[in-house]
C-alpha cells in the first residue's frame, strides 16, 4: 500500500463522477489525495442509467431553463442554472474527447433521448449504462495521473477544523486505524443519501457522512427536505438497493397501469407527481406495486436502448418484450445539501462540496431528470477552477 503523506495540497473525499472530475480539473503539479469508502465502484455514478442532459443550442437554452425551474417547483437558484445550462455543450465535448462513446444517429450526430419533464429530447446516453461509462472513463483517467493517490475502503469519519477553516480530515483504513491527513483544501464529494433509507435506489454505503460533519461544525446546510422519490423502480420481495427503470422508459413510451389494466397517470409528468400517481393507486388497490409496460416499444428498441433493464428483468423471471413488470417508488436522489456558492466553496474556508452532496440550488425541490450528472460535473471543475485560482504558491505542500 502506498505511503501516507502528511499533507497534500487537496483531499477530495469520494470517488464518483463530481471528485474524480474535480480531481482531473487540477493541475498536474497538485498533490491530491482521493478516498472512498468502499470499492471504487460502489458510487451512484455507476449506476446513472438514462443519461446527462445538454442544450441542444441558443434556441433551447429557455426552454431548458424552464423545464428545469419548473421540476424544481420554481424554487432552483436561477443563476446555478444558468451556469449549468450555458456550460453543457462544453462539458459534454469534454467528455467525448476523453472517450466516452455517447450513442449517435445512423449519420454520426448525438442521439438524444427524452425524459419525463424535459420538453424535448436533450439527454445523451450511452445505451442504458451512461454512468458507468462516464465513471469508468474518469477513472481510468484518474489512476493514470501520477499526482493522484487513491485509496479505497478509507472512510472520512472527521472534519480537521481550527479557527473555522477545514486543515484536513480524520479517516478510518480497512484495519481500523484512525489517520488524520492535512490538506490546504478539501473537497467533500461523498454523494447522496439512499443508505439512511429502506428502499432506496442509491448504494447503501452513501449515508450523508458529509451532512452529519457539516451539521457538527455549523456548515451552512440546505434545501434539507428535498428528497426525491423516484416513481418506477423494479418491485420485488427481496432485500436491498432497488432496481431503478429509467424515466426514459416512458418517454420512450413505456406505460403505467393499474391491477385492472388502466392507466391512471400522464407518464411524462415531472416525477414527484407520477409518484403521487402511483402512491394513490397502490392505496386505492391496496397492492404493494403497479405495473409498467413496454407494449408500444419496440422490441428492438427494448434490446438496444434499454439493454441493462431488459436482462434485469429477465434473470428476475420477466420478459420486457412480452409482459408488464411490477413497479415502485423509492428514495432515489437528494437535491438540499451542503450549501455552496457557484464554485462550490461552502460557508467554511477551505471547503468545497461537488456532487449530490452540495447544494447549490439547481434542483429547487424536485431534479429534471438526468440534470444530476451534469450538475455534478459543471459545478465539480468550477470547485477545481476556484481552488487553482485561490491556491496561493505559499500554501503549495510540494
Ligand atoms: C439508480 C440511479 C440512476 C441514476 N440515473 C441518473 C441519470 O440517468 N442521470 C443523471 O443525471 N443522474 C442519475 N442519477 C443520479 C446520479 O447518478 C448521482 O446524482 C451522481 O452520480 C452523484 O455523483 P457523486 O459523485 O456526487 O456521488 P457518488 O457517485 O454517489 O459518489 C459518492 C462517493 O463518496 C464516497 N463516500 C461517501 N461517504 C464517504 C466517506 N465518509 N468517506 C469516504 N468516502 C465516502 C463513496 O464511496 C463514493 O465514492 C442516478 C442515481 C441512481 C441511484
Amino acid at each position: 500500500m502506498e505511503k501516507w503523506r502528511e499533507k497534500y495540497d487537496v483531499i477530495i473525499v469520494g470517488c464518483g463522477v463530481a471528485g474524480l472530475f474535480t480531481a482531473l480539473h487540477l493541475p498536474k503539479e497538485y498533490q491530491v489525495l482521493m478516498i472512498c469508502k468502499s470499492s471504487l465502484s460502489d458510487c451512484n455514478s455507476m449506476l446513472a442509467q438514462g443519461g446527462i442532459s445538454v442544450c441542444l443550442g441558443k434556441e433551447d437554452n429557455m426552454l431548458y431553463f424552464e423545464d428545469t425551474l419548473r421540476a424544481g417547483q420554481n424554487a432552483c437558484n436561477p443563476a446555478s442554472v444558468a451556469v449549468m445550462i450555458h456550460e453543457s455543450q462544453a462539458i459534454i465535448q469534454e467528455l467525448i474527447d476523453l472517450g466516452v462513446n455517447f450513442d449517435r444517429n445512423p449519420d454520426g450526430s448525438l442521439h438524444y433521448t427524452k425524459e419525463g419533464a424535459h420538453s424535448v429530447a436533450r439527454i445523451c446516453h450511452y445505451q442504458d449504462i451512461t454512468g458507468k461509462k462516464m465513471t469508468e472513463v474518469l477513472q481510468d483517467k484518474v489512476k493514470k495521473r501520477r499526482n493522484i493517490t487513491l485509496f479505497e475502503y478509507t472512510t472520512m469519519i472527521d472534519l480537521q477544523i481550527k479557527a473555522n477553516t477545514c486543515v484536513g480530515i480524520v479517516v478510518r483504513l480497512q484495519d481500523g486505524t484512525l489517520h488524520t491527513v492535512q490538506s490546504s483544501k478539501t473537497v467533500l464529494a461523498t454523494g447522496g443519501i439512499g443508505g439512511l433509507y429502506e428502499h432506496s435506489t442509491n448504494f447503501s454505503n452513501l449515508t450523508g457522512d458529509s451532512l452529519s460533519l457539516a451539521k457538527k461544525y455549523h456548515i451552512e446546510l440546505a434545501d434539507m427536505a428535498c428528497v426525491q422519490i423516484h416513481p418506477t423502480t423494479f418491485y420485488t420481495e427481496e432485500k436491498g438497493r432497488r432496481f431503478l427503470i429509467t424515466e426514459s422508459a416512458r418517454g420512450e413510451g413505456a406505460l403505467l397501469y393499474n391491477t385492472d389494466k388502466e392507466r391512471f397517470v400522464n407518464e411524462l409528468l415531472p416525477r414527484d407527481q407520477v409518484t403521487q400517481a402511483i402512491f394513490a393507486e397502490m392505496k386505492k388497490t391496496c397492492r404493494p406495486h403497479v405495473w409498467l409496460s413496454f407494449e408500444k416499444v419496440s422490441k428492438e428498441k427494448i434490446k438496444t436502448h434499454f439493454p441493462n433493464i431488459y436482462a434485469h428483468c429477465l434473470s428476475k423471471g420477466y420478459d420486457l418484450t412480452q409482459e408488464m413488470i411490477p413497479v415502485v417508488p423509492a428514495q432515489h436522489y437528494f437535491m438540499g445539501g451542503i450549501a455552496v456558492d457557484l464554485n462550490g466553496q461552502t460557508s467554511m474556508a477551505s471547503l468545497y462540496a461537488v456532487g449530490e452532496t452540495s447544494c447549490n440550488g439547481v434542483h429547487g425541490k424536485n431534479r429534471l431528470a438526468s440534470n444530476s450528472l451534469l450538475e455534478s460535473l459543471v459545478f465539480a471543475k468550477r470547485a477545481a477552477q476556484q481552488i487553482t485560482s485561490v491556491q496561493k504558491k505559499k500554501e503549495r505542500v510540494i
